[in-house]
């Protein structure tokens, strides 16, 4: 059982977060993403904490969550309370997933991906590889309920939320500007409980944002494509919606962004220099200038980096 408190409301201050998936250890380019997260927390004054989201249990590596502490700690990267797992906290997105029940707007689905490929080509649709596939909503009833306790046990198939016509969301990212996503056109009624019974991580990572009180999200870009999802979720649910920075994707020599399934290598934590070393890359990447590069502690990097993280952002705080 995690041992979270009442919400913190965004009066209480800045609470920021990383939320690594514990695939593997972090590379240079979750190393972006946290170090990015700790300076904006640290630059504001606010916390910073950490989140194992172990949601997808098939795809976690054991042992990856401590090698990723062990990493942030040899880094300097140092968290306020104790890291939370998602796999703990089911009972919380199971509490959502019925409220959201009771808004009637869940239904299930029994459809694979090769059917949903082959009702989209059969329209004429032709989905473009790495996007994905808008739900042609063949399994959506066409009078929309809650349904029956009994019913929504039913774990063996999937369960979509029904996606209301015009459902266009706008937000401003503190980095990238105003940013607006198309829910019916771009991705179409989402999955929040898949077929294996595991809930999503858009569901997952909407309702630990808000029961941790989080009121700035800094992640890496290739999560901007689900900020829309996510703040539709929080207005169903009637959660604030936290402030939003999306940062630029380290990416590799092909062009492809660094991940596990790039074979991303892990950072280097032997000694001290080459965590300076690896630092210092992800500073540059951040866009900090004038960062110490020799003759300093880790510490005394971090405090350089947070005032020139504070110099780069300066005009992109949100406004009070
Ligand atoms: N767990 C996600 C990832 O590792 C990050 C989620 C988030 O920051 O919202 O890609």
């Amino acid at each position: 059982m995690s041992k979270l408190k009442n919400p913190p409301s965004p009066a209480d201050g800045y609470r920021g977060r990383f939320a690594p998936s514990p695939t593997g250890p972090l590379h240079a380019g979750s190393l972006v993403a946290a170090l990015g997260s700790w300076l904006d927390a640290r630059a504001n004054g606010g916390q910073w904490l950490l989140r194992i989201e172990d949601i997808d249990t098939p795809r976690c590596v054991p042992g990856a969550d401590l090698q990723i502490q062990a990493q942030l700690h040899a880094c300097g990267l140092f968290w306020d309370e104790e890291a939370s797992y998602q796999s703990r906290r089911q009972e919380h997105y199971q509490a959502a997933f019925r409220r959201l029940n009771t808004l009637g707007c869940l239904y299930s689905c029994s459809c694979s991906r090769q059917m949903i490929a082959n009702t989209l080509a059969a329209a004429g649709v032709h989905t473009p590889r790495n996007q994905e596939m808008v739900y042609p909503r063949t399994c959506r009833p066409s009078q929309m309920k809650p349904n029956s306790d009994e019913f929504l046990g039913e774990t063996k198939k999937a369960w979509r939320i029904a996606l209301p016509e015009n459902c266009q969301i706008q937000f401003e990212d503190l980095s990238l500007g105003i940013q607006g996503q198309d829910l019916c056109q771009e991705v179409g009624d989402f999955v929040l409980r898949r077929n294996d019974g595991l809930f999503t991580y858009q569901l997952a990572v909407v309702v630990d944002d808000a029961q941790q009180g989080i009121t700035h999200i800094v992640r890496g870009q290739d999560l901007l494509n689900n900020t829309a999802r996510q703040i539709y979720l929080q207005n169903q649910l009637g959660y604030p919606t936290p402030s939003y920075r999306h940062l630029p994707l380290a990416l590799d020599a092909n062009g492809e962004k660094l991940s596990k399934q790039t074979l991303a290598s892990s950072i280097n934590t032997e000694s001290d220099q080459s965590v300076l070393a690896e630092l210092r890359k992800a500073g540059e990447h951040l866009g900090l200038r004038d960062l110490p590069d020799g003759g300093t502690t880790i510490a005394e990097w971090l405090l350089a980096a947070t005032k020139a993280w504070r110099d780069v952002t300066a005009n992109t705080q949100p406004k009070d």
